[in-house]
């Protein structure tokens, strides 16, 4: 390997790769970006790469910490990498006979496909064109690379206007009377650059600039500042990308796939990213650029002839069309999967029969092919099962979780498109990004139907439930994008004619109006008009061996938070080993009931709320029989009524009128009793045990519930019940000591009239600071504590849980907290109370039982946390114990 150019300064900022030459010694991401990484990586296995270098990621901080300029140092290893691709190339960078060309282009350590700028053919003007002209024999080319790159710069780098540059396009086409950009002539192209060249300077008051170097720092001063343009910002908060972490920058010398028939490019993945079958799958494009295939202008080619064959298309594959070329391509698909052990997103070019790798990633992958991926190559020996295990995302899990189309049902299917990203979806159309978001933020489920996706439609693919677009390939940019953020997505529907303006498509001879409903399965491709009936998903196969292998290396227990039978039943399935939360108080929220409890909050005394706690008693003993039932053999954590009254208080004349119906009180009085009980901060007012304290009769009926229910399961199925009673809102020792005492009494109560005893915990959830602090004294009392992070945030935080969302979004871009702290926990803060109160508990009594019960028992990070600090269960919603069995996986393989 050649040696490191030297600087006039102690910080290196460039790096080499390509001709023999990798200075990133096999690639550092966090330095040099995940592309430039893996440019040195393939470089340095002897892979035919464009030579180039790449400026790091610490320039990029550089850059913003200085105010957006570049330190002097800098120019010097810049020209020091020019000179090597010089050197390689046997070209110069500006030179009118024989110039070297460039692409520029952004690379963060994680891949946001198609979110930062990239500027191709750099280093033309209107005298290098000539010499590409010669050197190339193809006058054509030349200037059609000409006029690509003056359209390219002047939107990334210029920021102009380009509708301007694509009218003008269509004008000369027209003019001529031409439909593809393919048929324009040398001399059309040349007049193009021309009038190109007079929008740049109507619009950017300045000529076009014709100094390549000037055009070089004008580009990567461009890639670093398109890292805080906004599609990259919503991009980084949608996958948590911290803004600290900067792009690298690429300069690569350019090669070409529009130079002729035995010139291509294109993109393939070594498995199916859809699926997860080992087959080559991919597109390319004879005679085009890269931006060709990505774009989804031109329909691409399949890669091998087995896809063509399937999906019945007439165009020649890449294995027909350029054998010689395909066989060395599978040979670099194999040895790069073996290199970085995991399935590859390759992009590559050919130049006249001659093979060049321009990128390889580790491919974006749909949930499914993810898990099938880890299963296969850990069956292959390409990785280890704990690997495997370490390799699926938790949280796109969640895909394979929920239904599919039910194939019995009825469909009435009215165009088929591309599978590009699998699930069902229904929702009503709307045909751009803001509605998307808009009603989405209703509560309404929408399909985003667009010609074809870009990157400024990101906030409207994530709020969409499903995509469908009439253009782009299996690799455009919806499918990419839609496929990272686990939504179903059609793309390539040819025959939809879509009219934004109008609010419409047609196709098939049918209409299709914003509002309308459709379906759409991303897993054929199909398009459905109105809602299709979905089945339960299959949680064997792949699935069932990973979560199978996380299992074995586990060590905290996942239980779930779940009050009705159908919820218990679905987290069983999913695995969970007990209930951790049962919010009594939403067994009420049914309408039939809630008119008792409202009749118990309003009642004016003790023998008032008795009567409404009569009618309730039974229907929390079924409740939990079946509970108990479902969960037989599992401990079930029951907490007690925790209503925050304004959730419960009755608002509508109606509600007033049954509340009156029911106990035979005027509406008048209601509403003033009503007003009485009105809270100021109900958040902090009289809820948790505070309730049982001024109130006992409420928990004494519902631990009678609990108790009769379990001796009566216990008497019918001959399997006891492990009931967990838990009191919520502890802050003192004194409150769970009175709660204790009144549950031990109804419990002995129960026993004795029953004639049959039975074991049962009764511990506290640990939801406010003062709670944390004190747990050494609570621990005398309560045999568990489950957190309550939810409560323990809002408290720790002094930030509303139910008026956070109007500015936490602020605080998270703004760094002052990396995540909303209520979706995953603020490790600093309130995890410092959680280590210190499981401390406190475990010095006074070492075999308390330590839980999570808020939503973060759900999120992975969190359950790393939870690992960390030895809890010994998470409890996580239904449909996120899977989930919760995986990271707790990932987290104990960590800590191995
Ligand atoms: C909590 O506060 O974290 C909790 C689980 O209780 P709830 O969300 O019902 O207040
Ligand atoms: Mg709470």
């Amino acid at each position: 390997m050649a040696s490191l150019p030297v600087t006039d300064h102690d910080e290196r900022y460039v790096y080499r790769f390509g001709g023999g030459v990798s200075d990133g010694g096999n690639g550092d991401r966090n330095l040099l970006g995940g592309k430039g990484a893996n440019l040195d990586g393939m470089a340095s296995i002897g892979l035919p790469v464009p030579p180039g270098f790449t400026i790091s990621t610490a320039m990029c901080a550089r850059y913003y910490d200085e105010g957006g300029a570049f330190p002097d140092s800098l120019r010097g290893e810049v020209a020091n990498g020019l000179a090597h691709i010089e050197a390689v190339t046997g070209k110069r960078f500006g030179d009118a006979a024989d110039p070297l060309l460039v692409s520029v282009r952004s690379g963060a350590r994680i891949s946001m496909p198609g979110m930062m700028d990239t500027v191709l053919n750099l280093g033309l003007n209107d005298d290098t064109v000539a010499g590409l002209a010669a050197v190339s024999g193809d006058d054509r080319f030349a200037w059609d690379s000409y006029r690509r790159f003056i359209q390219m710069y002047a939107d990334v780098v210029l920021e102009l206007d380009h509708g301007a540059f694509e009218d003008a396009l269509e004008i000369a086409k027209e003019d001529k009377g031409l439909t593809l950009d393919t048929e324009l002539s040398a001399d059309d192209l040349r007049a193009l650059v021309t009038t190109y060249k007079g929008l740049v300077e109507e619009q950017w008051g300045k000529p076009f600039p014709l100094d390549v170097h000037d055009q070089l720092w004008g580009a990567i001063g461009a890639v670093f500042g398109s890292w805080q343009s906004d599609r990259a910002k919503v991009y980084r908060r949608l996958n948590d990308i911290p803004a600290g972490w900067g792009t690298a920058v690429n300069v690569q010398a350019m090669v070409f796939g529009n130079m002729g028939d035995t010139s291509a490019t294109g993109v393939a993945f070594t498995r199916d990213p859809s699926t997860g079958e080992r087959a080559y799958y991919g597109e390319f494009l004879i005679n085009a650029q890269g931006e060709d295939v990505v774009a989804g202008i031109r329909t691409p080619q399949y890669l091998t002839l087995a896809a063509r064959e399937k999906a019945g298309a007439r165009a020649a594959s890449m294995e027909e069309a350029l054998p010689d070329t395909y066989v060395e391509l599978a040979r670099v698909f194999d040895l790069l999967e073996t290199h970085y052990r995991d399935m590859q997103d390759i992009e590559f070019t050919v130049q006249q029969g001659k093979l060049w790798m321009l990128q390889t990633r580790s491919g974006k992958r749909t949930a499914k092919a993810a898990l099938k991926i880890a299963v296969d190559m850990a069956n292959e020996g390409l990785i280890t099962q704990d690997e495997a295990v370490a390799r699926v995302d938790p949280a796109a899990l969640d895909q394979l979780l929920h239904p599919t189309l039910d194939p019995k049902a009825p469909r009435d299917v009215i165009a088929k498109g591309l599978p590009a990203s699998p699930g069902a979806a229904s929702g009503k159309v709307v045909f751009d990004a803001d509605t998307a978001e808009k009603q989405a933020a209703a509560g309404v489920a929408v399909i985003l139907v667009r010609v074809e996706t870009s990157p400024e439609d990101i906030h409207g693919m994530h709020a969409a439930k499903g995509i469908l677009t009439a253009r782009g390939g299996m690799t455009s940019h919806a499918a990419v994008v839609a496929r990272g953020m686990g939504r179903p997505c059609v793309s390539g529907v040819g025959s939809l004619a879509i009219s934004a303006k109008d609010k419409l498509f047609r196709v098939a001879g049918r209409e299709v109006k914003e509002g309308d409903i459709v379906t759409i399965d991303g897993a054929t491709g199909e398009v459905m008009l109105g809602e299709v009936a979905t089945v339960q998903p299959e949680l064997a196969g792949d699935f069932g061996t990973l979560m199978a292998w996380a299992d074995e290396v586990r060590r905290l227990k996942v239980r779930t938070n779940a009050e009705t039978p159908l919820d218990c039943r679905t987290a069983r399935r999913f695995g969970a080993e007990g209930i951790g939360l049962c919010r009594t108080e939403h067994m009420f929220f049914d309408a039939a009931r809630i008119t008792a409890v409202r009749q118990m909050i309003l009642a004016e005394d003790e023998a008032g709320r008795r009567a409404a706690l009569a009618k309730l008693l039974p229907e929390q003993r079924s409740d939990f029989a079946e509970i108990f039932e479902i969960m037989a053999g599992l401990p079930v954590t029951i907490r007690l009524l925790d209503p925050p009254l304004h959730e419960f208080l009755p608002h509508e004349d109606a509600e007033f009128n049954e509340v009156a119906a029911a106990t035979g009180v005027a509406v008048d009085q209601l509403k003033r009793r009503a007003a009485e009980l009105h809270e100021f901060n109900p958040m902090l007012g009289h809820r948790g045990c505070r309730l049982g304290i001024t109130y006992p009769e409420i928990y004494e009926m519902q631990a009678r519930a609990i108790f009769e229910a379990a001796v009566d399961v216990a008497t019918r199925t001959g399997e006891a019940p492990i009931p967990e009673v838990m009191v919520p809102l502890v802050a003192t020792r004194r409150e769970l000591e009175i709660i204790k005492a009144l549950i031990d009494r109804t419990a002995a109560a129960v026993f004795a009239e029953k004639g049959r005893t039975l074991d049962y915990l009764v511990g506290t959830m640990i939801e406010l600071p003062r709670a944390a602090l004190k747990a050494g004294e609570i621990a005398e009392v309560g045999a568990f504590f489950s957190f309550g992070t939810n409560d323990l945030t809002q408290t720790a935080l002094g930030v509303s849980r139910d008026d956070a969302a109007r500015f936490l979004g602020t605080y998270v871009e703004q760094g002052i907290y990396p995540k909303d702290p209520f979706v995953s926990l603020d490790v600093e803060g309130v995890g410092e109370l959680i280590q210190l109160a499981a401390e406190r508990g475990r010095a006074t009594r070492p075999d308390i039982k330590l839980g999570i019960c808020g939503e973060h028992g759900g999120d992975p990070a969190s359950i790393a946390f939870c690992e960390a600090t030895g809890l010994d269960y998470v409890s996580a919603s239904p449909y996120r114990v899977p989930i919760a069995r995986l990271a707790a996986a990932q987290a104990a393989l960590k800590a191995k």
